[in-house]
């Protein structure tokens, strides 16, 4: 159920074994001109998204369009700019489009014999019971049903799925939302499709309690996003007319008022979305239906990590299918087992980078911390792999990442107050208190 990112994936996956496949979708096919969701919004893509896109064989074709990121440049209020690359050795996450990578994902699928595509199929509830699926065809208005074997809810954050789950008996669920909305908004491209800002970055303008990011398009445009509260003095209801919104920029984000033409229309068009995280458990019911993606788990997007983490389900699920065969009770049972903890422990991630996006990253002594961390990690390689590094370029399970990362965040704290600038890595006394540290974190369990 549902032919997002990961819905449309799983389908190839789930074919790739031998399987036929029904994907029902509410919406119209993306794919057809005049589609809304057509529109252009990207996604950072890193490891574990690479890895399950590999295994269906378009890792290649999809880094064709993809613009690797290779550091994060931080704007300043004054417009001055401060730096940190992601990782080590040209390491890079890659801007996407959303519609690009689904409308690619589709096409497989569609070109696969094994899998039918049915859109403008709305799932309005299910028979657990009898294994049959209530549908609403959106064109017609006309209702309904299928049976069905195995069902994959991969609708989403919403999810009708796991909406017939959640009156099921001993069903655990929660929503948070927060008191953050996002906006959508366009640096547009220079002349003759140049970039205006660094190309091969993801931009961020940190403002303590909210910030603006940017990605890349291969237009030569930014998509903007702009993570703003509700309410307060600086927040989406304070900024009622195109003559605040002005004012705000040209106060806030000076440097990249002027690459933004269509501000002051853009702002009043799109729609302010909400950030949500939902938690909930068994994913699985019996061995007839599974959840995987945001249906499961939905979390907020300051790490780039919700359609990575749901398609790492897709390799997780497929990994334990090589295994168990088509004993669906097993591989659903030991999915729900061993996916929960880490989905659980990258809801926390994103969160926790929430605040490092919009504040941590505009302190001087934060970007120092990471440089001694990244010396840390050249001269220990075996021993320090930065948390960003194990959550964005490993498939080290978020779960351990997590443990591992506040661990590494406490031997800072330790090492800090010894370090006033980046040369005093090299001071005797320094190095002796990491060998330390490091020999006392080898010791532990
Ligand atoms: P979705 O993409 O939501 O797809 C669900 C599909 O199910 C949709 O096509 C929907 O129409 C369909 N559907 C829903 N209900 C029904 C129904 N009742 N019947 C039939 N069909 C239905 N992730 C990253 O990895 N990197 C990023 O940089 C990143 N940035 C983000 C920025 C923002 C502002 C937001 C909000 C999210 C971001 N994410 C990012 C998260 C990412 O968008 C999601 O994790 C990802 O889209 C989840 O894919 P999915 O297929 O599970 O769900």
């Amino acid at each position: 159920m549902g032919a997002g990112l990961v819905g449309s994936l799983l389908s190839l996956y789930l074919a790739q074994r031998g399987h036929e496949v029904t994907i029902y979708e509410r919406r119209a096919d993306l794919r057809k001109a005049g589609s809304v969701e057509g529109r252009s919004i990207n996604l950072a893509l890193s490891d574990r998204g690479w890895r399950a896109l590999e295994g269906v064989g378009i890792g290649e074709e999809i880094r064709r369009v993809g613009i690797p990121m290779y550091r994060r440049v931080m704007h300043d209020q004054q417009g001055q700019l401060s730096f940190q690359p992601y990782g080590q050795d040209n390491q890079a996450i890659y801007s996407v489009s959303r519609a690009g990578l689904n409308r690619t994902l589709l096409d497989l699928a569609e070109q696969n014999p094994r899998i039918q595509l049915r859109f403008n199929e709305q799932c309005l509830g299910i028979d657990l019971r009898a294994n049959h699926l209530e549908l609403r065809d959106t064109l017609t208005g006309a209702q309904h049903t299928v049976p069905f074997q195995q069902l994959f809810g991969t609708d989403g954050a919403f999810s009708a799925v796991r909406g017939a789950m959640q009156r099921t008996d001993r069903f655990n669920y929660s929503q948070s939302y927060l008191e953050y909305g996002y906006k959508e908004l366009t640096i547009e491209a220079g002349p003759g499709g140049e970039w205006p800002l660094e190309k091969n970055a993801l931009h961020i303008w940190p403002r303590g309690q909210y910030l603006m990011i940017a990605l890349p398009n291969l237009d030569g445009s930014f998509n903007c996003t702009l993570f703003f509260p509700y309410e307060g003095a600086h927040s989406f209801a304070a900024l009622q007319t195109a003559a605040q919104v002005q004012a705000f920029f040209e106060e806030i984000f000076p440097d990249a008022l002027p690459l933004m033409p269509d501000l002051r229309e853009e702002f009043f068009q799109n729609p302010v979305g909400s950030l949500v995280t939902v938690r909930c458990f068994p994913w699985a019911f019996d061995d007839n239906v599974l959840l995987l993606g945001d249906a499961s788990h939905a979390i907020v997007p300051f790490y780039g990590q919700g359609m990575n983490a749901g398609f790492e389900d897709c390799t997780v699920l497929n990994e334990l299918l090589e295994h168990h065969g088509n004993d669906w009770s097993t591989v659903f049972e030991q999915f729900q087992r061993q996916r929960k903890p880490d989905a659980d422990a990258m809801a926390e991630l994103a969160l926790y980078n929430f605040e490092e996006m919009r504040d941590r990253v505009a302190d001087p002594r934060f970007l120092l911390q990471k440089k001694i961390e990244s010396k840390i990690a050249a001269q220990y390689p075996g021993q320090w792999l930065s948390l960003y590094s194990q959550v964005t370029f490993s498939h080290i399970p978020y779960a351990e990442a997590w443990a591992n990362g506040q661990r590494q965040e406490q031997i800072m704290r330790r090492l800090m107050p010894h370090i006033q600038a980046e040369a005093d890595f090299a001071k005797p006394a320094v190095q002796t208190l990491i060998r330390n540290e490091l020999a006392q974190q080898e010791r532990q369990p």
